[in-house]
């Protein structure tokens, strides 16, 4: 089961929180010394999760000054858990405390929900935007005392419960789905990937099954393919339905971190790879799009330019996703792939200072004046990224309804010219701050 921990200083209302989400189980915790470890668990239980939770706050530690005590409890939440809760309150702010058990947090690379407990009043929200500073993510407003916004911050922190995949093949495999229309050559490709004739390739569309997963390991990096049944079935079975495959594929990508978006290039593009490559970007993932069949093609030195124009034409939307020309059967160009699933994959993980990215924000705005309407004009005051996978910026500005759409794509191109988002989605949020 998961295990959750609480951290945070003294009085920011870890163990009202606690009791809040440990329910009626539990009447109080009792801050008795020499409490043994496991009576620091509890048991708790979201959305059909369940999982473990244990309040730092109820570890004694002796009387060690303030700072010393906090590292331990980071200490041992860094041990203990797979979701850290950190604990701040709204009505003392951020001390240099907090700053630097949030660095160890955010050294030790385990995922941090960020709580603004005390926030009674839907007023007090004003206060969140100090606690962007961080640099830990979202603040999520909480109310121990009344009980309010547990609920979003929960959805955030079983959002990082390791997935199946995880816990089977750790947080480094780069776990990759192949998404596209039957007979594009998706199991053919696989096949190649795993560099044995372990599958049976057939010309009838559609003959995907039963999920199964397969991990193999190039240069020292893991990979697995996610739902490989039918790329390695027993006998012909068809699609039951279009709508079947539709969803095994938004299965698929679910679990993914690397979308392998492939096209016929025999056949150039339909209106189907349309569809699915939609679904890819939707989804937030990393994405390469592959061009199988490339031996069948007759070739001229335009060619792939011609393609690679289409596929610009036909996917505007992926326009930020790299390109890889191959052949399945001949594999030829085959070792072209996964540098490239590496490479997206390590530009969704890509995180920017704040420092950099306001600088640059600045740049950008002097570049090309920010939009007015009706007598005003957007006033963009600070930038911060709040995730990874896919990163996400927050834009704090007087007027997120200034925000025009041809803005937000100015500022993701630029973002894109300056850092290496190669392969990934950017997601950029507007919230209003004078
Ligand atoms: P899937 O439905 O997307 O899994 O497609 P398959 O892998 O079953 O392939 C469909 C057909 O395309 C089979 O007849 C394959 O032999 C053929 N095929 C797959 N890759 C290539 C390739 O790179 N070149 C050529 N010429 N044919 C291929």
């Amino acid at each position: 089961k998961p295990v959750v921990a609480i951290v945070g200083r003294p009085n920011v209302g870890k163990s009202t929180i606690f009791n809040r989400i440990v329910g009626e189980r539990v009447a109080i915790v009792e801050d008795m010394p020499g409490v043994t470890r496991d009576r620091l668990y509890n048991k708790a239980e979201w959305l059909n999760h369940e999982f473990n939770i244990i309040d730092t706050g109820g570890i004694e530690l002796g009387d060690e000054p303030l700072l010393a005590q906090m590292r331990q409890q980071a200490e041992i939440a860094i041990d203990e858990a797979h979701v850290i809760i950190f604990l701040v309150s709204a009505k003392e702010g951020i001390t240099a405390a907090d700053q630097e058990v949030v660095n160890m947090l955010f050294r030790s690379k385990k995922p941090v929900v960020l709580g603004v407990n005390k926030v009674d009043n839907p007023e007090m929200r004003d206060q969140l935007y100090e606690f962007y500073g961080l640099g830990i993510g979202e603040p999520f407003p909480i109310s121990g005392a009344h009980g309010l916004g547990l609920g979003d911050l929960l959805d955030a922190v079983v959002d990082h419960f390791p997935t199946d995949l995880e816990v089977a093949y750790g947080e480094e495999a780069i776990k990759m789905a192949l998404i596209g229309r039957p007979n594009v050559g998706k199991s053919s490709l696989v096949n190649a990937l795993l560099g044995e004739e372990r599958v049976i390739v057939s010309q009838i569309p559609g003959t995907t099954r039963d999920a199964i997963d397969t991990s193999f390991t190039k240069d020292e990096q893991e990979y697995v393919v996610i739902d490989t049944a039918g790329m390695r079935k027993r006998g012909k079975v068809y699609e039951a339905t279009e709508k079947y495959s539709v969803l095994r594929s938004l299965k698929a990508i679910d679990r993914s971190d690397v979308i392998l978006v492939v096209i016929n290039g025999e056949e150039g593009i339909i209106e189907q790879d349309k569809k699915i490559a939609g679904y890819a970007h939707e989804a937030g993932r990393a994405i390469v799009i592959v061009v199988n069949k490339w031996d069948a093609l007759e070739k001229d030195h335009k060619t792939m330019q011609r393609f690679v124009e289409d596929i610009r034409q036909e996917f505007q939307f992926l326009s930020y996703a790299p390109i890889v020309f191959l052949s399945a059967k001949t594999k030829q160009r085959l070792h072209l792939l996964l540098p490239e699933v590496k490479k997206v994959s390590e530009n969704h993980h890509l995180r920017v200072s704040t420092h950099v990215l306001n600088d640059m924000i600045m740049d950008a705005v002097a570049m090309n004046p920010t939009p007015t309407d009706k007598g005003k004009r957007l006033k963009i005051n600070y930038v911060t990224q709040v995730a990874v996978q896919p990163p996400t910026f927050v834009f704090f500005v007087n007027e997120p309804e200034l925000m025009h759409f041809s803005y937000r794509r100015f500022l993701e191109n630029r973002l894109r010219a300056t850092f290496n988002f190669e392969g990934t989605p950017i997601h950029i949020i507007s919230r209003k701050k004078n």
